[in-house]
């Protein structure tokens, strides 16, 4: 598989707290990377360390196989738009000044470009209005319009649908989706609403504690979390064992109840229990929400 970008032992220090913690993750061209995690568990850290706003105290990360500490990064990051916290845009300018701007820090030699990028996000009919007057999804999708000035092919968005409107989530959504489908752009998003994410993504990071708890695809987290067993038997830390020699996910309720997360061949799961003396009460497989899945795995709420 060919990655836009991969980090491998990624850490990052801030004074005593260690925003990131050993990150190693891995975008595949072409995908809709949805990289999740809890308010503090290191996604714009993450961002920003790609980006070039800060340094990493430790490991690597390599943009189109190119490592951070090469000097030719500058040149795989031009191949990079992102909107990082807020969109970078010029309030007192209209939707068309704030891009001629970016064009001129560009350098590039003409503004032919501009009008089709106004209609890609959506504001061709914003004329003389200011960005100042503009809803927070206007700005967004300028924010989106300027970091593709560059005609970059990997758009990195950070938390892009916090505090929009379900029309503005919408609109968000639609863009991506295009700019993915029809640009063939890999994009990063950066969220920690699951059931928005998961309207877009083809694949994940799951990020806790500046980790990476789990990375999968979105035909495998589907497949996952469709497949939620939920198992009584006369002994679970009997049951824990046997799942941890077997590779699978699970959640240990009490001493004799828990839920598997993964398709499980019953009969082999039986046998296995029944020579550690452990027996089977029920067996029960459930519907398992992608945020449950989700919570399993990192524990509380998604706040
Ligand atoms: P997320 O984007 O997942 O919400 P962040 O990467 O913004 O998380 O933050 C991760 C942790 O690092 C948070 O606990 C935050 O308070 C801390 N942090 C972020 N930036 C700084 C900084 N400049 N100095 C100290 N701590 C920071």
């Amino acid at each position: 598989m060919e990655y836009v970008l991969q980090t491998d032992n990624l850490t990052k220090k801030y004074r005593n707290f260690q925003a990131l913690n050993g990150l190693s993750m891995h975008v595949p061209k072409g995908a809709i990377y949805g990289f999740v995690g809890k308010n503090g568990a290191g996604k714009t850290t993450l961002i920003r360390l790609i980006c070039g706003l800060q340094e990493p105290t430790s490991g690597e990360f390599s943009l189109y196989g190119i490592k951070n500490n090469s000097r030719d990064i500058v040149k795989s990051r031009r191949r990079m738009g992102a909107v990082v916290e807020t969109p970078a845009i010029y309030l007192d300018m209209t939707a068309e000044e704030n891009l001629k701007q970016q064009y001129l820090i560009l350098g590039l030699p003409s503004y032919d470009g501009i009008p089709e990028l106004l209609k890609l996000v959506g504001l061709e009919n914003t004329g003389k209005k200011k960005a100042k007057h503009f809803s927070l999804g206007m700005k967004q999708r300028l924010g989106i319009a300027v970091s593709l000035a560059g005609d970059p092919d990997f758009l990195v968005l950070d938390e892009p649908v916090n505090g929009l409107d379900p029309q503005g989530i919408v609109e968000i959504r639609e863009l991506i989706l295009k700019l993915n489908h029809e640009r063939q752009i890999t994009v990063l998003i950066s969220s920690h609403i699951l059931d928005e994410l998961s309207r877009l993504a083809t694949h994940y990071g799951i990020i806790d504690h500046g980790r990476m708890v789990r990375e999968l695809s979105a035909q495998e987290l589907d497949a996952a979390s469709r497949k939620c067993v939920c198992i009584e038997v006369s002994d679970t830390a009997v049951l824990a064992r046997v799942l941890d020699s077997m590779n699978l996910e699970y959640r240990i309720h009490s001493e004799t109840t828990a839920d598997i997360f993964a398709k499980i061949n019953v009969t082999q799961l039986t046998i296995a229990l029944a020579k550690e003396n452990c027996e089977v009460l029920s067996i029960q497989e459930n519907d398992e929400s992608l945020e449950s899945f989700f919570i399993s795995l990192v524990g509380g709420t998604k706040q």
